[in-house]
């Protein structure tokens, strides 16, 4: 059985980028595959961050997933910081890995161009991304390509911690979602559209229904007025058509809603559709806390009791004592 680990970093508010490539192809997953889903809010320490914020953010991030299909019955959900076993496993690769090689990376150094102070942990941050997928022996790590030197580290420090100490770790593979899985930027069709980012093109999974639609009614078109699946020559027509191949399951070939103004009606049909029951969902979890609450406890001890073994087997390998 595969078992897939998705991370999900509080970095902003989750988007419909997230719900059609991240939220529901792990629903999907759901019935074959052991689904490990985490509340990466450690990672939202990397760089300046609000407090009050990333809680908010946090909470709201589990609210949707769960809101979205993510049934805590049927795949373990949980708060990173929850479990001390990823910060702890951290600390052990770090001490597998080399400085030369976290500094190697191009997120590292394209994150740490744009800082004054470099937050520490903005470098060792692969450790702990790797600390995330070896914990839970995680064989599928679905990312975006801007995540993939990360996993291929993973692979790096997992057979390197296997051959000098002992086999531990499973070696991750990144899977990678295909291209039509991205939704682009609605006011700039050639970039992702992303949570950390505030574009008036970002749809945002809890914006109201009108919010939405004058999102998507406003959305930058291309040149010409006929309606092709073209993502080089149209990609704002094209990014329409995949949100709404993706929202209603019809493959694009068989999508023909004739004008650009009719695309664009369909679109917001098809994708207040989907948000709508996801809302009521969620303002049913957020009207009643301590549900969502218990949901992240349980998930926390249960992703607790499956890390332990993982930490216990790679502190005894290194030479640590047990107590
Ligand atoms: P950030 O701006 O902080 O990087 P993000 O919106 O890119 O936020 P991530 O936390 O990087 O979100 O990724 C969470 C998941 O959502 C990943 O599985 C990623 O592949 C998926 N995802 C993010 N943006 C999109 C998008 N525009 N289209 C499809 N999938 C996306
Ligand atoms: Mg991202």
């Amino acid at each position: 059985m595969k078992r897939v680990l998705s991370l999900f970093t509080p970095s902003g508010r989750p988007t419909l980028g997230n719900l059609l490539g991240a939220f529901l192809p792990s629903v999907r997953l759901l019935p074959a595959a052991d689904c490990v889903f985490g509340v990466s809010d450690l990672h939202a320490l990397t760089s300046e961050h609000d407090p009050a914020l990333l809680r908010e953010r946090s909470l709201e991030l589990a609210g949707l997933a769960v809101a979205a299909g993510l049934d805590p019955d049927r795949c373990l959900l949980f708060l990173q910081s929850n479990v001390p076993a990823h910060a702890e496993l951290s600390y052990l690769l770090e001490s597998t890995a080399h400085y030369g090689e976290m500094q190697r990376m191009i997120q590292f150094r394209e994150k740490s161009a744009r800082q004054s102070a470099v937050r520490l942990s903005l470098l060792t941050y692969p450790a702990l991304m790797a600390a995330d997928i070896l914990l839970y022996q995680a064989t599928d790590v679905p990312v975006g390509a801007d995540q993939a030197q990360h996993v291929e580290l993973t692979r790096d420090l997992a057979t390197r911690f296997n051959n000098r100490y002992g086999p531990v770790f499973t070696l991750p593979h990144a899977v990678h979602p295909p291209a039509a899985a991205r939704v682009m930027d609605l006011a700039d069709p050639v970039a992702k559209m992303s949570k950390s980012v505030d574009s008036p093109g970002t749809i945002f999974l809890l914006d109201p229904v009108d919010v939405v639609r004058r999102k998507i009614m406003r959305a930058v078109t291309d040149s010409g007025t006929s309606v092709e699946f073209d993502p080089e020559a149209k990609p704002g027509v094209s990014n329409l058509l995949s949100i709404l191949s993706a929202c209603t399951g019809t493959p694009v070939a068989d999508l023909s809603p004739g004008s650009y103004g009719a695309l664009k009606r369909d679109t917001a049909d098809a994708v207040i559709a989907l948000l709508e029951p996801l809302q009521r969902r969620h303002a049913e979890l957020s009207a009643d806390p301590a549900t969502l609450e218990a949901i992240l406890r349980d998930g926390a001890e249960r992703a607790r009791e499956r890390a332990a073994g993982t930490v216990t087997a790679a502190k005894e390998a290194m030479g640590l004592l047990a107590a």
